[in-house]
């Protein structure tokens, strides 16, 4: 049997001409399975109809608004921050490019590697300096210097940590505020 043009009738709400209502009454005179789709989905349709809408907690609207708001606003600051990275990284990879393209790159490199070798030499020799003035002190004395040159360098080394830490954090939430 063939049930398709009947089970489109009975789901959709279109309305049917005399003759199809005719041959729909006859089909499901014979035909179980599409009276079961009929009942079926006038019970449902029922349900859907007779279920009570809940009402949305007092100030919903409101606070939907908000978070919107919120959404849209972390959203184009987002978008900010990423535009702002894209360009920094297109700006970085167009230097490389340029530099490799024009062979200034490798000189870079070069004068980078002799660069810091030179400071490496000339700190190693002034530490060998600085090791023979120490040894001609008497025992104690380096000792004490060489503690206290210790602890104040890693003094030196935590307030330096302890100042870039509070500057950037504090030109973040300044950034933060501006843009908001
Ligand atoms: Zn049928």
């Amino acid at each position: 049997m063939n049930h398709k043009p009947y089970n489109y009738w009975i789901l959709d709400d279109a309305p049917l001409n005399p003759e199809q209502q005719q041959a729909l009454t006859n089909h499901l005179d014979d035909c179980p399975l599409c009276q079961q789709l009929k009942m079926g989905w006038e019970m449902s349709e029922q349900l859907i109809l007779n279920t009570p809408q809940h009402p949305p907690a007092p100030g919903f609207t409101q606070r939907w608004k908000v978070s919107l708001a919120k959404r849209k606003r972390y959203h184009g600051l987002l978008r900010l921050r990423l535009s702002i990275l894209g360009t920094l990284l297109l700006i970085l990879t167009s230097f490389i490019t340029y530099l490799v393209a024009t062979g200034s790159f490798i000189h870079g490199l070069a004068y980078l590697f002799n660069f810091l070798s030179e400071v490496i030499f000339t700190i190693t020799k002034d530490l060998a300096g600085l090791e023979i003035l120490i040894s001609k002190i008497p025992a104690p004395i380096p000792l004490a210097a060489g503690l206290l040159l210790v602890g104040l360098i890693n003094a030196l080394l935590f307030f330096l940590l302890l100042a870039c830490w509070q500057y950037f954090r504090r030109e973040f939430s300044f950034n933060e505020v501006k843009i908001n």
